[in-house]
């Protein structure tokens, strides 16, 4: 299997989860275990060669945020040999956490991490299926610049280009494919 037949497993959905939105679905290629392993042959090769232009350090820890990060986050950690941490919702994780509040389409939301699941001067990768805005990538970036971590590249499946949610992020962002 090719890297293409992967992206195209991704569905539109018109008018989800309201009219006038275009809902890109990357859930299809989950379903295949081939096609998980080409993404994430692909997505890792992609991250080697950006931590490699900026010095080659060890990626200490894969942070994904709620929902499909935690799939992409947890198989990506796992190839690259790095800890995964969960980004969430506020009021879901347990003990004590830190926060960062972001704006959202109708208003401000929260996100957490459980605290010291990333240490200071840790190396870190965030991952998630689709850049729109950047709002939510944009929270995840500072909530590990706010743990004193380094945060090294953005990966994603999908990139909503024309929303320009690329310019609100510090790292490096590579995305499998543009649209
Ligand atoms: P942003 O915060 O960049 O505006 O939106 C990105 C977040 O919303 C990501 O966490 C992503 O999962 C979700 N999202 C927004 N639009 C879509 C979409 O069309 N498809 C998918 N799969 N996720 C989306």
């Amino acid at each position: 299997m090719k890297f293409e037949d992967v992206i195209a497993m991704i569905r539109e959905y018109p008018d989800f989860p309201k009219k006038g939105i275009l809902f890109r679905d990357v859930l299809p290629i989950f379903r295949d275990p081939k096609a998980v392993e080409v993404l994430i042959d692909h997505l890792s090769e992609k991250l080697s060669e950006i931590n490699a232009k900026n010095g080659g350090s060890k990626i200490d820890v894969v942070v994904g945020a709620e929902a499909r990060g935690f799939i992409l986050g947890a198989l990506l950690a796992q190839r690259i040999g790095a800890a995964f941490v969960p980004v969430r919702k506020s009021g879901k994780l347990p003990g004590k956490v830190s926060s960062v509040v972001y704006e959202k389409e109708y208003g401000p939301d929260t996100m957490e991490v459980q605290y010291g699941s990333i240490q200071a001067n840790q190396n870190v990768v965030a991952i998630d299926d689709l850049l729109a805005t950047g709002g939510t990538a944009g929270a995840v970036e500072r909530l590990v610049m706010e743990q004193g971590a380094k945060i090294i590249a953005n990966l994603f499946i999908v990139e909503l280009v024309d929303l320009e949610g690329a310019k609100k992020l510090t790292a490096q962002v590579y995305s499998a494919y543009k649209c």
